[in-house]
């Protein structure tokens, strides 16, 4: 988008966190600030109207921060992916590796009506791990996953490229090498 680079620079890499050699990217300075804050909704909205979308599945917890504004601003439904054990009704769950271990998401088995158009939102994609499974969540309960949504691709790790094999769309904007 025309704001990306707004965007980028307000990103904070903090070295060696949450172990030595991971350089992590820290959107808390890009929340902070009103103006850039106001640039990235009004990007993803400016991508996300006309898309005759029904919902948004917003991946626990930094994706929440962009699915609310976002399903407001587009008067769609706000659909949040939920790690397990946090959902009080029916659920379906989904497990998926991560570099040590697993880690399981869990969806309400009401949270989508059979064919709703969904978007999939999260930070960050590093691996593609969590995306993929929020997006075999939405495909378990029959909804159409439409493309995920992340503000940044970091494509060394080849996460969009494992999305995109398996079917989904990818939007990003912007990459961290
Ligand atoms: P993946 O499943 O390997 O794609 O990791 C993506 C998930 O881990 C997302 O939910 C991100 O919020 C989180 N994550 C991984 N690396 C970073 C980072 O550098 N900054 C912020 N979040 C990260």
């Amino acid at each position: 988008s025309r704001y990306s680079q707004d965007i980028k620079d307000a990103i904070r890499t903090v070295p060696d966190w949450p172990e030595a050699g991971v350089m992590f990217r820290d959107i808390m300075p890009l929340l902070q600030d009103a103006q850039v804050f106001r640039k990235l909704i009004d990007s993803f909205v400016h991508r996300y109207q006309g898309m005759q979308l029904d919902a948004i599945a917003a991946i626990d917890a930094r994706g929440f921060i962009l699915g609310a504004p976002l399903a407001y601003e587009l008067g769609l439904s706000l659909v949040p992916v939920r790690k397990k054990g946090k959902l009080p009704f029916a659920t379906v769950t989904q497990e998926y590796d991560l570099e040590y271990g697993s880690a399981t998401i869990e969806l309400h088995t009401d949270a989508f009506k059979a064919g709703d158009r969904v978007l999939v939102m999260d930070d960050l994609i590093a691996t593609g791990g969590t995306m993929l499974a929020a997006c075999e969540l939405v495909r378990k309960l029959g909804a159409e996953v439409v493309e995920t949504a992340a503000i940044i691709d970091l494509p060394d790790l080849k996460g969009g490229d494992k999305l995109r094999q398996a079917g989904f769309d990818v939007y990003a904007i912007c990459e961290f090498d």
